[in-house]
Parts: C-alpha cells; sequence; structure tokens
C-alpha cells in the first residue's frame, strides 16, 4: 500500500541521514516524543493516532497462533549507530509467511530499555527486526533480551561497530541471526505503529514471548553505544486485542 511504502521510506530517511531529513527528532528535550507530532505535518500521526506503539502487553486473547516459521539465511551488509539506533542492513532472504504473504527481513536495530513491555515488566533491550511485504506494508518481530550467557551474534555486531556517529561501516563477517532469536517461536500479535518519526499506523507487530540473553558486559555496552535511552514511552491500546 502506498502509505506505508512511503513510511519505509521515512523511515529509511530519518534513520540514515538525519541531515537529509532536515527536521531532527529525539528522546530528549524540546524534541522528545510527546513533542514529534508538533515537529511535522507529516508526523501528526505520533500524537493523533489511536493505534501506536509500543504497549504494554497483558491480557492476550488465545488465538492458538502456529510458532513463527522463520528462515534464515546468514547475511551482511552494514551497520550503524545512526544517533537514534544501532541499525543493521541486510541483504537478505531472511523471510516468514504469514496471512498468506512472505514477509521479507530489511534490516533491524536495538533499543534500550525495551519499548514494549510484557505484564508490566520492562527488558534491558529490544531488537526489532523490520519485515516488509510486496506491498510494502511492514511486520516488526521484537525480541526481548535478557541478562544471561554472552550472545555470539551481538558480540560481532559490537565489535564491527565504527567508532563514530552516522558512519556506515560494511560488515566484514556473515550474521546468523538464529542466535538472536529465542528457541520457542510463539509471539504476542497486536496491531501498531512505527516507533519513531513518522509513526505510521498498520504495522503488524509479532513479540517474541521467550526471550534470549546476552552478558551483562553486552548489555552495558549497548547501553554506552546508544548513549541514552532510547525507548519511546508506552502508548495506550485503546480497545485493542492482542492475541497468542
Ligand atoms: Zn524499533
Amino acid at each position: 500500500m502506498k502509505k506505508t511504502s512511503t513510511a519505509l521510506l521515512a523511515l529509511a530517511l530519518t534513520w540514515m541521514t538525519p541531515a537529509l531529513a532536515g527536521i531532527q527528532w529525539s528522546y530528549e528535550g524540546k524534541a522528545s516524543p510527546e513533542h514529534w507530532g508538533e515537529l511535522s505535518e507529516r508526523w501528526q500521526t505520533c500524537n493523533k493516532g489511536m493505534y501506536q506503539s509500543p504497549v504494554n502487553i497483558q491480557h492476550p486473547i488465545n488465538g492458538n497462533l502456529p510458532p513463527l516459521q522463520l528462515s534464515f539465511h546468514p547475511h551482511a551488509k552494514s551497520i550503524v549507530n545512526n544517533g537514534h539506533t544501532v541499525q543493521i542492513e541486510v541483504e537478505d532472504d531472511d523471510d516468514f509467511l504469514l496471512d498468506d504473504q512472505r514477509w521479507t527481513l530489511r534490516q533491524f536495530h536495538f533499543h534500550a530499555p525495551s519499548e514494549n513491555h510484557i505484564n508490566g515488566q520492562s527488558f534491558p533491550l529490544e531488537i526489532h527486526f523490520v519485515h516488509e511485504n510486496a506491498n510494502g506494508e511492514l511486520a516488526v518481530v521484537a525480541v526481548m533480551v535478557v541478562a544471561g550467557d554472552d550472545n555470539p551474534a551481538l558480540d560481532m555486531i559490537l565489535s564491527s561497530l565504527p567508532p563514530k556517529q552516522h558512519q556506515v561501516q560494511a560488515l566484514q563477517q556473515k550474521l546468523q541471526l538464529t542466535h538472536l532469536y529465542p528457541e520457542d517461536r510463539h509471539y504476542y500479535r497486536f496491531s501498531g505503529s512505527l516507533t519513531t518519526p513518522p509513526c505510521s499506523e498498520g504495522v503488524i507487530w509479532l513479540v517474541m514471548k521467550q526471550q534470549v540473553e546476552a552478558s551483562p558486559a553486552q548489555l552495558t555496552q549497548f547501553t554506552k553505544a546508544l548513549i541514552h535511552a532510547n525507548n519511546r514511552p508506552l502508548q495506550p491500546l485503546n480497545g485493542r486485542q492482542i492475541v497468542n
């Protein structure tokens, strides 16, 4: 659909080249999340939208959703700290089928602490895998990270991180994303939005129920790389149902 293709483009512009996008947004100060909707005409949905993300996931309805059938292919492209998040662009064919459509991974990035909550609980890190279908609609698979064992995939990402913000670094090694997904692929499903301007709605959210682990040192490295917390505050559900 045209609307979400534009959303993806805007997402790429604001996340990859803030200078070109013009208006700046932030997590602190005058351009903080409560002001996003006033910063640009195109971002009004951030304040006026009824189905915004992130949310507190609670009281899910049992829809007997089968586990997500993901297919992984090791791949690499580039990594950047764009000032809002650490983002990995992929050249890929990691994908899954949902609603009889194929959803292909475009990029993934990190939020610390987590944006979505599960039963009121926040997590130290949340990974967003942004997938797109043939119509340009978006589905984000979210994985929560908890303190535990060292995560080999995160090690590779942290060691590839360029020293300067906005510096795009090619990934030398191929990434195996299986380490960033829990073994149990059951998830919560609901409708939401991008969690950054333009906050476009119509995004399918699939939040994995099981978490993955990262060492406390890795979690600290992420917090340092991101400089400040990059989680948008929780948004009201406004009657939306969460299915699991
Ligand atoms: Zn995100």
